[in-house]
């Protein structure tokens, strides 16, 4: 795929989760045993390409993976959904690996080995991919520096601030959309969450099964419902939203023009794919496809 035809370049993680269903999360110092184990692709960059890629946008992953059985599963994980890998790098280091335990109440509790994702940097055709892509898509599951390189070379930057963290003016200077989840607004910008366009011109900040809220500079808070489902994994639900997002921000013919209107329909149609996603089990199994979001979006 020529970079120049490139919807979205997603800039991000690529992790194996490794689900673990126990009855309780083992405490310090103590050992617990799970009913069983399930190992599927996830990260939030890999799941997030695949979701822009689902939902019809030409798209590609910048993303660091091992050589390892991991690697493979993700890059067969991306492949079968349309997205590019001719910008992923090998590497000796292992594939990034999630250990998910899950409670008996469907409360988790994760650690992450960053493994490959932390050894991420921007090569010369990844960089010359971003420059031309539409729409750039980041998290923060990899190095502060990389996302920072990718942001400055994107015409249209959108960050996931996810994990939670505190950020620089310098990077928040060239992010044109944040999205966030009320915890992540949080760390951001603390319990005001309009105190956000003090430092980004445009925000959505996700509400889980409420929906969303769209802030932008000189306009009204909008809020976007929620679609009333009955969740059964919320995993990957951000991930869902952000992709899909960003897939339908592309499709708009000019971002340095891009409107309210533009943008209030994109969160909508994001809201229909999250909601769909959150009915079904597992990250990147739960992703959905253009023609399910569509068949409700209207
Ligand atoms: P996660 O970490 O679970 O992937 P998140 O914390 O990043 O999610 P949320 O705000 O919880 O983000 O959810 C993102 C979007 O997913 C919401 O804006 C909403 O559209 C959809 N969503 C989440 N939970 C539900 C739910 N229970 N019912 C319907 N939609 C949901």
């Amino acid at each position: 795929m020529e970079p120049d035809v490139l919807d979205v370049v997603v800039v991000g993680s690529a992790n194996v989760d490794l689900v673990l269903p126990v009855q309780r999360i083992p405490r310090p110092g103590e050992t617990v045993l799970a009913a069983g184990m399930t190992r599927g692709p996830g990260g939030k960059g890999a799941n997030q390409a695949v979701a822009a890629a689902r939902a019809g946008a030409r798209t590609a992953i910048v993303a660091s993976l091992g050589v390892d059985d991991s690697g493979d599963l993700l890059r067969d994980a991306l492949a079968s959904s349309d997205v590019d890998l001719s910008l992923v790098a090998s590497t000796t280091t292992p594939t990034g690996t999630a250990i998910i335990t899950v409670d008996a109440g469907g409360e988790n509790s994760i650690v992450v080995a960053p493994g490959a994702n932390g050894e991420l940097t921007l090569s010369e055709p990844a960089a010359r991919a971003i420059g031309g892509a539409k729409i750039v898509l980041s998290q923060l599951e990899i190095p502060f520096a990389t996302v920072h390189a990718a942001a400055s070379a994107s015409s249209y930057f959108i960050l996931n601030a996810a994990p939670a963290a505190e950020l620089t003016d310098e990077l928040l200077a060239n992010v044109d959309l944040l999205v966030v989840n009320e915890t992540e607004a949080e760390a951001i910008a603390g319990s005001d969450r309009s105190a956000l366009l003090k430092r980004v011109p445009a925000a959505v900040v996700t509400l889980g099964a409420a929906g969303a809220v769209i802030l932008t500079r000189g306009g009204d808070e909008i809020a976007v419902a929620g679609v009333p489902v009955d969740a059964v994994d919320t995993t990957a639900a951000g991930d869902t939203f952000c992709g899909v997002l960003a897939a339908t921000l592309a499709a708009v013919s000019a971002t340095d023009s891009m409107t309210e209107t533009d943008l209030r329909n994109a969160v909508r149609r994001a809201t229909v794919a999250a909601s769909l996603s959150v009915q079904a089990a597992g990250a990147i199994p739960s992703v959905p496809h253009g023609d399910a979001i569509d068949a409700r979006y209207a």
